[in-house]
């Protein structure tokens, strides 16, 4: 019996964590104590790390947790996150045996040039690529970069489980509305997780269906996403990454 559930860490990260009732797996735990409390609580062996990116809100957590449990870490290849065990690239997989997992590696740069993201067992761990009606900011790479990750992550099946490294949803769908106010599924969505995060309960994960019907940044093939490219750029027949672009300019004008 596994069990996966997202630990809150800082302000608004989650640190997914996969467990078998004794060994544990972590996904970007950039805060060893909440996680330490949480495997105390549970009396959990960690086992391994999963990291997607070098961004120390993710990695931070590395030095302590291997100095306490020994665990294995795999990450994608830079210097910069620390206490590496594994290095992995786009089209490895990840065999664990306590607990007994097994992960595809996607490349999924965009937001850092080193990142990666993780599927398995009907789940995606994206990190900073899509959050719940998002995606991540385009630190390091380039909108057209940042698409092709996208568009690996649509290729995956529709009842896929998308687990973000951040509870950013509430204000993705105020910025969505802004671009897309007459989708039903949106302000559907908006509904639910309003009431979600009103008693504290995360709105992740959400499905691939949910965040293709919903997410701005995931549509960016479909009529109406392209036409409000259009009109964002002043020109007709915007390419897909074209409008992917605008969206993201769009939303990082609204956030200021
Ligand atoms: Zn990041
Ligand atoms: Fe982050």
């Amino acid at each position: 019996m596994l069990t996966l559930i997202p630990l809150p860490a800082f302000e608004d990260n989650y640190i997914w964590v996969w467990h078998d009732d004794r060994h544990a797996v972590a996904v970007d735990p950039g805060d060893a104590a909440p996680l330490i409390a949480y495997l105390d609580a549970h009396q959990l062996a960690l086992t391994a790390v999963l990291i997607t990116h070098h961004h120390r809100d993710h990695t931070g957590g590395n030095a302590r947790l291997r100095q306490r449990y020994d665990c294995a870490i795999y990450a994608p290849d830079n210097p910069r996150i620390p206490d590496v065990t594994h290095v992995l690239s786009g089209g490895d997989v990840v065999d664990l045996v306590k607990p007994g997992l097994h992960f595809e590696v996607l490349a999924t740069p965009g937001h850092t040039l080193d990142h990666i993201s993780y599927v398995g067992h009907g789940c995606l761990f994206c990190g900073d690529t899509v959050f719940g009606c998002g995606c991540g900011k385009l630190f390091e790479g380039n909108s057209a970069m940042m698409a092709a990750s996208l568009d690996a992550i649509l290729a995956l099946p529709d009842a896929t489980r998308v687990c973000c490294a951040h509870e950013y949803t509430l204000s993705n769908i105020d910025f969505a509305k802004t671009i897309a106010g007459d989708n039903a599924t949106l302000l559907a969505r908006e509904r639910a997780d309003r009431a979600l995060r009103a008693q504290d309960r995360p709105t992740l994960p959400s499905t691939l269906a949910l965040e293709k019907a919903t997410n701005p940044f995931l549509r960016f093939h479909e009529p109406d996403m392209t036409a409000f490219a259009a009109a964002y750029l002043n020109r007709p027949h915007p390419r897909p990454d074209e409008v992917f672009r605008a969206i993201r300019a769009a939303k990082d004008a609204w956030d200021g």
